[in-house]
């Protein structure tokens, strides 16, 4: 196997995670769970996303959830779109994710803007980044599978890849966002992007729905993807596979990672330890395995006396 000595966690779960949870958490309760995961040692979070609040109330508190955390952690936001990414500049962030399915009608569902048209604000958004020094990365949804439209074509893909190198952004994020692809999947979407992306770099963001996640994430790792986005406890889920998990849980890829002698930075008794606390708050929706079996050689379960802690979701 052709595997780094390291590899770059980002952490999404105060996003990806929370966004999928319908009562809204309370904001210092968001910051607290912030804190756990700057205390495990996370370098990068994805903290919030700066959507309009009607349509997402749990992000209404983005601004200061993000300004609570901004100067203890390397900070990524989340905007679907040009009104979003302005609040974000404004906010004060530093480095803004765009999201842009893949298929037309996931890109309407999900902004309700065409592709195009996100493509377009891309190019703005980009414009008003540099001459804020705002580094701009781009999530690209659906990139492994549709629930609308199926399979996904690389030429789709390459368009997209293509007009994000023109409007300069040099950091991409492949996304599984249900959870559709499989390691052979990843493995010629990797090979065929990697040669026409000029200096790109990519990311990869597997949602865990029919439990493929991990293998997808190794497949990634040894073809040299090095940024690889997962949520603590593995919260999350798929807004069309009601009940579904959600993304990988960072403790499992920590673990298996650390089992391998591959260096994540990461504290994983602290992380674990997080995992537990939001276990007690939001039980159900949690589909961590390290969170249950406990880590590889500790022989100890981790949720031996947690007790349901509810109340704090406020
Ligand atoms: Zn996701």
């Amino acid at each position: 196997m052709n595997l780094p000595e390291e590899i770059n966690i980002i952490e999404v779960g105060p996003r990806d995670g929370f966004q999928n949870i319908k009562e809204f958490i309370a904001t210092d309760v968001k910051i607290d769970i912030i804190k756990r995961l700057i205390d495990a040692n996370i370098k990068k979070i994805e903290v919030t996303s700066f959507v309009n609040p009607k349509l997402i109330p749990q992000m209404s508190d983005a601004r200061e959830v993000f300004q609570s955390v901004c100067d203890k952690v390397k900070c990524l936001v989340l905007v679907p779109n040009l009104k979003g990414a302005e609040m974000a500049v404004e906010a004060g962030a530093k480095i803004i994710t765009m999201v842009i399915s893949s298929t037309e009608s996931h890109n309407m569902a999900n902004t309700n803007h065409t592709i195009s048209a996100s493509l377009k604000e891309m190019s703005e958004i980009s414009k008003i980044c540099q001459s804020n020094g705002v580094r701009l990365r781009l999530d690209l949804a659906t990139a492994f599978g549709c629930p609308f439209e199926g399979k996904v074509s690389i030429r789709s893909l390459k368009n997209i890849v293509y007009a994000a190198g023109q409007s300069g952004i040099r950091e991409l994020v492949l996304c599984d966002t249900t959870g559709m692809a499989n390691p052979l999947m990843v493995e010629k979407t990797v090979k065929e992007l990697g040669t026409e992306s000029g200096n790109i770099v990519f990311g990869v963001h597997f949602h865990n729905t029919r439990g493929t996640g991990i293998a997808n994430i190794l497949t990634a790792v040894t073809l040299g993807i090095n940024n690889i986005e997962t949520s603590v406890g593995g919260l999350g889920g798929c807004p069309f596979a009601p009940g579904a998990s959600g993304n990988v849980a960072t403790e499992d890829i920590v673990n298996m990672f650390h089992d391998m002698g591959i260096k994540t930075g990461i504290n994983l008794n602290k992380l674990l330890n997080c995992s537990r606390y939001l276990y007690g708050l939001f039980d159900n929706k949690l589909s961590s395995h390290t969170l249950i079996a406990g880590t590889t050689y500790s022989g100890q379960k981790c949720l031996e006396g947690v007790k349901s802690e509810r109340n704090q979701i406020g």
